[in-house]
C-alpha cells in the first residue's frame, strides 16, 4: 500500500512533533535521523520500527507528546507480561476514535435504532468504553454490562431486547451456549456480533452465529493504537476494512523487516497519522495479516486486510517457507478423521530442515490415508513437504500455549 501524499505529510509532521517535545521517546530515537531528508515512501520505509518494549521502557509518560493540560484521559495495555504500556489521549483524540468506532458501528449496518449490549470490560483497558462511545456518537443506545454475570447479561439482553452484540469471540461462544442450554433463544433480539478482532477459528464462528443466530463482524484495533475500532469487515466472512485517513499500514516479513507486497501474508505495522497524544510512527503490532488488493464489493474504498491469523512471535521458518501454528491447525481441520491436537518436531538431518508433524486420528481411520492426506493438503496449502505420522488420540501431551507444540532442534 503506497503512502498518499496527505498521509506521508501527516506521518511526517507527526514525527517531527513527537521528535521535538522534551522526553518523548522519538527525541532520543530520531535524535541521529534528519527528518527533513525524508522525502519518498523508501525514506520513511528505512526509518526504524518502534517496538512494544520501547514503550514499556519509557513507562508511564515517555511516549507523550503533548502537554499535561492537553491529555485528557490514560488507557494501559495489560501488564501480564511485564510493565505495562501506558497511553496518553488529547480530547481530539478520544473523540477521534469515537468517530471510527461510530463509523464501523456503520459499517456493520448498525443504526440509532439499535441497541448495543457492550460485554468487553471497562477501565484502563481500551475495550469497553472504546464501544461504548462509539455507540454514544453513532446515537444508538448503548447496555454498558462490562464481562461476566450471565445470569444478569441474559435478563438484560431479553428485558432490553439487545439487538448487537460486543464482545470477545469466547464470551460470545460461552453466551450463546447459556442461551442455548436454557431454551430461551426465541426471546433473544440479537441480530449482530461485534466481535474483537483475535485468532478465532471458523468453527467457533459458526457455532456463535448459528446459536445466536446473528450476523458476526469483526473488529480490529489496539490499545497502542487508540483501541478497537480502527477498521472492519463490511459483511459476513469479509476482510476488515481499515480507516486510513486515521492509520496508515503496512506489512512487513516479521524475520527481515522488508515491506511484503500488497497481498502477501507478513506482520502489521501500523503509523498513527492524526494522533497528538502519543503518535506511534512504524508500530510492530506482531499481528499476521494481509492486506487484501482491490476493490471490495461494498463500494467502500477503504483498503482491507485479512483476519487475524496468529501472532508473528509464534512463526516458524523452515525450508525458507514462513509457517503460523495458525496454518497447521486449518490444515488438520480440512481433514476428516483428525483431531485438533498436533506436535511438529524441525530437524536439520544431511544438510536439510525436515519438519514432522505428529497429529492425532480418530479410531477407525486408515492411518496411512490420513497421512497421506495431511502431507498433500500440507503442500497445497503451505507449500512445504512435511512428514507426517499419525498417533491414537490421547496421545501427545495437552498444553494451553501454541509455543509448547513446536519443537525446533536445529539450534
Ligand atoms: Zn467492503
Amino acid at each position: 500500500m503506497k503512502l498518499s501524499e496527505i498521509q506521508f505529510q501527516q506521518a511526517v509532521t507527526q514525527m517531527k512533533r513527537a521528535k521535538a517535545f522534551p522526553g518523548n521517546l522519538y527525541s532520543k530515537k530520531y535524535a541521529d535521523i534528519d527528518l527533513d531528508s525524508i522525502k519518498t515512501q523508501e525514506d520513511f520505509e528505512n526509518l526504524p520500527f518502534t517496538e512494544k518494549d520501547e514503550l514499556r521502557e519509557v513507562y508511564p509518560l515517555g511516549i507523550q507528546a503533548v502537554p499535561d493540560e492537553e491529555i485528557v484521559r490514560i488507557h494501559s495495555s495489560s501488564g501480564t507480561t511485564g510493565t505495562p504500556v501506558i497511553i496518553p489521549y488529547t480530547r481530539k483524540d478520544v473523540e477521534d476514535w469515537a468517530l471510527m468506532f461510530a463509523r464501523c458501528y456503520e459499517m456493520a449496518g448498525i443504526t440509532k435504532n439499535d441497541r448495543i449490549h457492550i460485554t468487553p470490560g471497562y477501565g484502563l483497558w481500551t475495550a469497553g468504553i472504546g464501544f461504548q462511545f462509539g455507540c454514544e456518537k453513532l446515537g444508538a443506545m448503548a447496555i454498558p454490562m462490562g464481562p461476566g454475570n450471565t445470569d444478569k447479561q441474559l435478563k438484560m439482553m431479553i428485558d432490553l431486547k439487545s439487538t448487537v452484540l460486543c464482545a470477545t469471540s469466547s464470551y460470545a461462544l460461552l453466551l450463546a451456549e447459556e442461551i442455548e442450554k436454557r431454551g430461551i433463544r426465541d426471546q433473544i433480539c440479537l441480530k449482530k456480533g461485534v466481535i474483537g478482532s483475535e485468532r478465532w477459528g471458523d468453527t467457533m464462528r459458526r457455532r456463535i452465529a448459528n446459536e445466536l443466530g446473528v450476523e458476526l463482524y469483526d473488529i480490529y484495533g489496539l490499545t497502542e493504537i487508540y483501541g478497537p475500532g480502527i477498521g472492519i469487515s463490511c459483511s459476513k466472512d469479509s476482510p476488515m476494512h481499515i480507516w486510513d485517513d486515521y492509520v496508515y499500514l503496512e506489512i512487513i516479513d516479521p524475520k527481515t523487516g522488508k515491506v511484503l507486497p500488497d497481498g502477501e501474508n507478513g506482520e502489521i505495522v501500523i503509523t498513527t497519522l492524526v494522533k497528538e497524544g502519543a503518535p506511534l510512527i512504524r508500530y510492530r503490532t506482531h499481528d499476521l495479516s494481509r492486506i487484501v488488493p482491490g476493490d471490495c464489493a461494498c463500494g467502500s474504498k477503504y483498503p482491507r486486510i485479512d483476519r487475524i491469523f496468529g501472532r508473528s512471535d509464534d512463526m516458524i521458518k523452515v525450508k525458507g517457507v514462513n509457517i503460523y501454528p495458525g496454518q497447521i491447525e486449518d490444515v488438520l481441520k480440512m481433514i476428516e478423521g483428525v483431531s485438533s491436537e498436533y506436535q511438529v518436531m524441525i530437524d536439520h538431518i544431511q544438510g536439510k530442515d525436515v519438519m514432522t508433524l505428529f497429529f492425532e486420528t480418530d479410531l477407525g481411520y486408515s492411518k496411512k490415508a490420513l497421512e497421506e492426506a495431511v502431507q498433500d493438503e500440507f503442500k497445497k496449502r503451505i507449500g512445504l513437504t512435511i512428514v507426517p505420522k499419525s498417533v491414537a488420540i490421547g496421545e501427545l501431551p495437552r498444553s494451553e500455549k501454541k509455543s509448547h507444540r513446536v519443537f525446533d532442534n536445529r539450534y
